[in-house]
């Protein structure tokens, strides 16, 4: 049953149900006032008949007395005078005198009408009619005992004839039907009365009252319910049209909604429910269209940033490049209005510090934090996940550093490397717990919280970040072997060119001096020749060990070749360089060289020459300076030996 159908039916319930009953009850209760005013109409027809004919009566049974005593106190004249003062009066029809007094005097006085033959009614014993025939009048006696012993009789009469019912029918307002067994019966009035009722006062009467018609009443109020329903109808299809065409339109448009359409609008007619419906489904509309849009908008940026992140992951090794797009694609993708990249730091593996940073939250870039430190400190010792509020600069009860931005809201992840292999020295710096950093990303943009789904977003990214981190570590790693020399593990021959020409080219430009050591070992051939090769190599990876632990941190140590090695001094000039061949030549002089062969483990006496020049002083270029040195190297061998001479 469609909501239209509903309507119609509902309302037509309504409406029509009370107007049907209505209806009822009006008819059932227009019959019973029919009916009673039927009863009432004849029941005061009848009391009207009888009083009437008890009044008529009263006045005959009055005339017959009164001619009866004018006869006892004035004879027969005076009964006669009487008797025609109440016949022209029109009391009586008549008077009939019988046995009067003196009655030779006055021959057959009777007076008025001639007394009718036939059955008379005496108004006396009114309701002793016994149906002895055709009743023709209604009358009275009176009798008087006369002096000399006679009776007189006086019989005063009304004719019962058509006349006398009239006057009745038109005093009672009624038809009248005398049922005194005549043949041709007398009546008043239509036989077809709509009711009769009986009396038999003094007449036998029947007496008809006219009944309420009530059917057109009947019929007016059917065409009433009638026209009523058919307006009800009209107006029913009419609400039920105007109440479900919004509807129809609104469905019709979500459907299409539905199918992908969000340009679609509802008309909007006035200013109903409906209405405050269409517009909210309009408006509900433009927002999706608008958030649809924004969405597109972010899936394009995000695909963007992720060809930006796969272009950067495949082509470059520069770590903070990496770790910057790791970033950028990670704020793009949780919507953060800033963030940051933090490492364990290389010096110290207590600290992190930062690598890349987005946004500006207000803080000195770049910043350290002690690992337990602050917000992020903590978070990262932790080595757990967290996300949620910073209020008044407190997180998850941890009060944040000076160096860490004053943030609404953070998602911080730390992440993880592959365990460090034991021999693998160029592992990246990480905590105890085995943290290589942190992903930190604050201030949700819209300012929302950030939630549990941007934590398993940011692990994404986080593990990126530690694949990138450890994969550079290997490529140095792998770069630096390739630059080694792999007996004693300082750098080989073709990483002393570049460091050389790197040098010469920095002291050129800042005339800042570099100095060069060259260093061969003395009489080492005769070495090998005694011990043999491999002690030989023993004594080369010892001399290497002494040499790299007499030179700073920023100083360079090469294999040249066979037994000759290199230093490069960088910000040194002849008298610092010359110290530190002094302090070499010593170091190595000064030790015997523990070395094993097949027969045991010895010690060597090894010494060493060495030769100083200078970039800047000596040299200007890569070559120059290494000839130069070589040079000084000859004359420390001319020397004598176990010494070490400046170029000239
Ligand atoms: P001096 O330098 O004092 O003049 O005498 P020397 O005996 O050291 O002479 P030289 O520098 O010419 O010696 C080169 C020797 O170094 C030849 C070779 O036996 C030895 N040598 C070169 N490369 C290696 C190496 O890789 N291992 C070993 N064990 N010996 C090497
Ligand atoms: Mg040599
Ligand atoms: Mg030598």
């Amino acid at each position: 049953m469609s909501l239209r159908s509903r309507l119609t039916t509902a309302f037509l319930v309504v409406v029509l149900g009370p107007v049907l009953v209505g209806a009822v009850f009006v008819a059932a209760v227009m019959s019973h006032l029919a009916d009673s005013r039927g009863d009432a109409l004849a029941s005061s027809a009848v009391t009207t008949v009888d009083s009437t004919l008890g009044t008529i009566c009263e006045r005959i049974q009055a005339s017959a007395a009164v001619v009866a005593l004018s006869h006892s106190s004035g004879g027969s004249a005076d009964a006669i005078d009487m008797a025609q003062l109440v016949v022209d009066r029109r009391v009586v029809d008549g008077v009939v005198f019988t046995g009067l007094q003196d009655a030779g005097a006055t021959p057959s006085p009777d007076v008025g009408a001639e007394a009718p033959d036939g059955a008379w009614v005496d108004c006396g014993e009114a309701a002793a009619y016994a149906g002895a025939g055709p009743i023709v009048a209604l009358g009275a006696q009176a009798e008087v005992q006369n002096a000399d012993g006679t009776v007189s009789v006086f019989s005063a009469f009304r004719v019962v004839d058509r006349g006398f019912l009239d006057r009745i029918a038109n005093v009672a307002d009624a038809d009248l039907v005398l049922l005194d067994g005549r043949s041709d019966r007398l009546q008043v009035g239509d036989v077809d009365a709509g009711r009769w009722d009986a009396t038999d006062a003094f007449l036998p009467l029947h007496i008809g009252t006219v009944a309420t018609n009530v059917t057109p009443m009947y019929w007016t109020l059917a065409a009433m319910v009638f026209v009523s329903g058919l307006c009800a109808m009209g107006l029913a299809a009419w609400l039920a049209r105007s109440t479900t065409r919004p509807l129809h339109e609104l469905a019709a448009a979500a459907e299409r909604v539905s199918e992908g359409d969000l340009d679609v609008r509802v008309p909007v007619h006035g200013r109903d429910e409906v209405a405050h419906l269409a517009l909210a489904f309009n408006r509900m509309t433009a927002q999706t269209q608008a958030y649809v849009n924004a969405l597109t908008a972010s899936r394009d940026q995000m695909r963007g940033q992720l060809g930006r992140l796969g272009q950067t992951l495949t082509a470059t090794l520069d770590l903070d490049r990496i770790l910057e797009v790791i970033l950028d694609t990670a704020m793009v993708t949780a919507g953060a209005e800033a963030g940051v990249v933090m490492l364990v730091d290389v010096d110290d593996a207590d600290q992190l510090r930062q690598r890349a940073g987005e946004g500006d939250l207000g803080v000195a870039q770049p910043a350290t934090i002690r690992l337990g430190e602050g917000i992020v400190g903590s978070i990262a010792a932790s080595g757990a996940p967290a996300h949620g509020r910073i209020v008044d600069g407190v997180f998850d009860g941890r009060r944040r550093a000076d160096t860490e931005p004053d943030a609404r809201t953070i998602v911080a992840v730390p992440f993880e490397g592959r365990a460090p292999a034991e021999t693998d020295e160029a592992g990246a710096p990480r905590t105890e717990s085995g943290v290589l950093g942190v992903l930190v990303l604050y201030n949700r943009i819209a300012g929302d919280d950030f939630e549990p789904g941007d934590v398993d977003t940011l692990r994404t990214f986080a593990g990126q970040a530690s694949v990138a981190v450890e994969n550079v570590l290997l490529h140095r790693q792998a770069q630096r072997l390739s630059l080694t020399d792999p007996l004693t593990g300082l750098w080989n021959y073709r990483f002393m060119q570049t460091s050389l020409r790197r040098e010469a080219e920095r002291a050129r430009r800042y005339q800042r001096p570099s100095a060069l050591l060259a260093i061969d070992l003395d009489r080492f051939k005769s070495v090998n020749d005694t011990y043999g090769h491999p002690v030989g190599d023993q004594v080369l990876t010892e001399l290497a060990r002494r040499i790299t632990g007499q030179i700073r941190e920023v100083d360079l140590a090469f294999r040249h070749g066979g037994e000759e090695f290199m230093v490069l001094l960088p910000e040194t000039d002849a008298d610092g360089a010359s110290a530190v061949a002094e302090r070499l030549g010593r170091s190595v002089a000064a030790r015997p060289f523990k070395v094993n062969d097949a027969s045991g483990g010895r010690e060597l006496r090894v010494t060493v020459s060495i030769g100083v020049a200078v970039l800047g002083e000596h040299a200007d270029t890569a070559n120059d300076v290494l000839a130069a040195a070589d040079e000084a190297l000859y004359a420390a061998k001319a020397a004598g030996r176990d010494t070490w001479r400046v170029a000239v």
